[in-house]
């Protein structure tokens, strides 16, 4: 399977290295702990080197290469613009342990972002250090956990999640220890605030929503959850994953939240992927403030005789909150991610809000191009639309029970006879709560032209017969794989013969 290791054993040296002071005499290792023969390393030269991931490459989908209407992940174009300045050597080539008089420039763009990012989701403080979302999330209920604890409420236990959460909502409160309290959506998709108003005491220490909601759709009814929670002497919590659907338009903070995460790598752009890398800000309410992880960049007037390092007359310097939780993360957080985010937000500067909305319409489009191309093929009656509204947000659902039921096709066999078609599949069975389901986001970078041709090719996808498309993929690489067996016979070790 892998080409590197074909090569193993050859005569290649694809590197030179400069003669260091850690000359070879200067090392003095006991003998019982050096290598007696050489490690059966792949010895290849620096254009096999090169062939070999290049060839790598072309075994893969990227976004680069194709479209990707897979939701939530937003696998989204990254402007090259993001990597020259996240490669400059002033941001790339520093170390975190410099002194702040080096650090003037990074230091700014951190407190730019941390700015930026209070003023998107109105809120007082934001602290860079958490590196994915679901990292933000428990950063945050820790902090509204010592909140409760430092006013000697401990008797608020739960935390309040509707159905159609993210998952990483309930198991982030849970790895905190709280006590979870899933209540029911309404038929529509949306919060029921009857069941809310059925569950809320002074137990209740939080309440986390993901709006807009897993199903793509906004929560009408947030400001009302608000208050009820807030009532009873809760807390709000925000999962601002999906911001790329409200940035500029309206904020957490508005609708009464004390506490967000983002996912910069998703709602900016930052490549990311297999779990990383990420970077997963919280910003939170002046009185959650303080138990924030430090460090948090502050600005404050060049005291320290370091006038020349200063950026416009004004020095940057961290700052540890007083009651901090600790930290979440080695050094500052995920920098390189921090910048190209920056990068990002910087190019679009007030038109992030027409990037927000381009999300927004982007969806509404490929969700009414798909409706109409099913009508034309005569095939409307293969899928249900889960948007129960006019318009949908950034992403939306179908569920693809009626052609399970009726043809035996289930959104498993779509999404990878989309494969055969050169696309990325969109996410599927998930959320839980939408049986059969595809979840479609196609993303602001993508042309109309793109969002036509996929939406036809989908519908040709759903008219081949089920025999056929249970043999899907069949062009690609490796075929229908197991789903599970990788995770439950992990094997990292490539098989030399001894
Ligand atoms: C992706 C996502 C998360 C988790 O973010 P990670 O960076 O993957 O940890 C949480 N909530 C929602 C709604 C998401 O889409």
């Amino acid at each position: 399977m892998s080409r590197l290791f074909d090569f193993a054993g050859g005569a290649g040296m694809g590197y030179s290295q400069p003669d260091t002071i850690m000359a070879k005499e200067s090392v003095s290792l006991p003998a019982s702990l050096v290598r007696k023969n050489l490690p059966k390393w792949p010895r290849l030269s620096e254009p096999e080197m090169v062939r070999h991931y290049t060839w790598l490459s072309r075994r893969n989908f990227g976004i680069d290469t194709g479209f990707y209407p897979l939701g939530s992940c937003t696998m989204k174009h990254n402007p090259r613009v993001n990597e020259v300045i996240a490669q400059m050597p002033g941001i790339a080539e520093i170390h975190p342990h410099q002194p702040e008089h080096h650090l003037q420039g990074l230091l700014s763009i951190f407190h730019e972002m941390q700015h930026m990012l209070e003023i998107c989701a109105g809120m007082d403080q934001v602290t860079l250090q958490p590196v994915a979302g679901a990292q933000g999330e428990f950063t945050a209920v820790r902090c509204v956990q010592e909140f409760f604890r430092s006013r000697g409420e401990d008797q608020r236990t739960k935390v309040i999640v509707p159905d159609s959460a993210h998952g990483t909502n309930p198991a982030s409160a849970a790895m905190a220890g709280f006590e979870i309290i899933e209540i029911p959506s309404l038929e529509d998709g949306r919060i029921d605030i009857d069941a809310l108003k059925a569950v809320v005491d002074d137990t209740v220490a939080l309440m986390m929503v993901t709006n807009p909601n897993t199903l793509g759709l906004f929560e009408n009814d947030i400001s009302q959850a608000s208050e009820i929670i807030h009532s009873v002497g809760g807390q709000m919590y925000y999962d601002g994953a999906n911001f790329n659907a409200i940035l500029g338009r309206t904020s957490p903070g508005l609708m009464g939240f004390d506490a967000v995460h983002f996912n910069l790598h998703k709602t900016f752009s930052q490549p990311h992927g297999g779990g990383g890398p990420g970077s997963g800000p919280i910003g939170v309410k002046s009185h959650l403030a303080e138990f924030l992880p430090g460090p948090i960049v502050k600005k404050r007037p060049i005291s320290s005789g370091h006038e020349e390092f200063a950026v416009d007359d004004m020095w940057y310097g961290w700052y540890q909150p007083a009651n901090s939780i600790g930290k979440v993360q080695q050094w500052h957080g995920n920098a390189g991610a921090v910048v190209r985010c920056w990068a990002y937000y910087r190019r679009y500067g007030y038109g992030l809000k027409d990037m927000s909305e381009h999300a927004v319409l982007n969806a509404n489009y490929l969700r009414h191009a798909l409706h109409r191309e099913a009508e034309k093929a005569g095939i409307s009656d293969m899928f249900i639309d889960g948007a129960t509204t006019k318009v949908a947000k950034h992403e939306f659902t179908l569920s693809l029970l009626p052609a399970k039921e009726k043809y035996g096709i289930s959104a498993m066999d779509v999404a990878k006879g989309l494969l055969d078609k050169g696309y990325m599949a969109p996410t599927v069975y998930f959320p839980l709560v939408v049986p059969e389901c595809m979840m479609f986001e196609p993303t602001e970078t993508e042309s109309r032209d793109t969002l036509d041709k996929f939406a036809k090719e989908f519908i040709q996808v759903l008219q081949q017969d089920a025999e056929t498309l249970h043999q899907a993929p069949i062009t690609t690489p490796v075929r229908r794989v197991d789903e599970v067996y990788a995770a439950r016979n992990l094997c990292l070790r490539h098989p030399f013969d001894e």
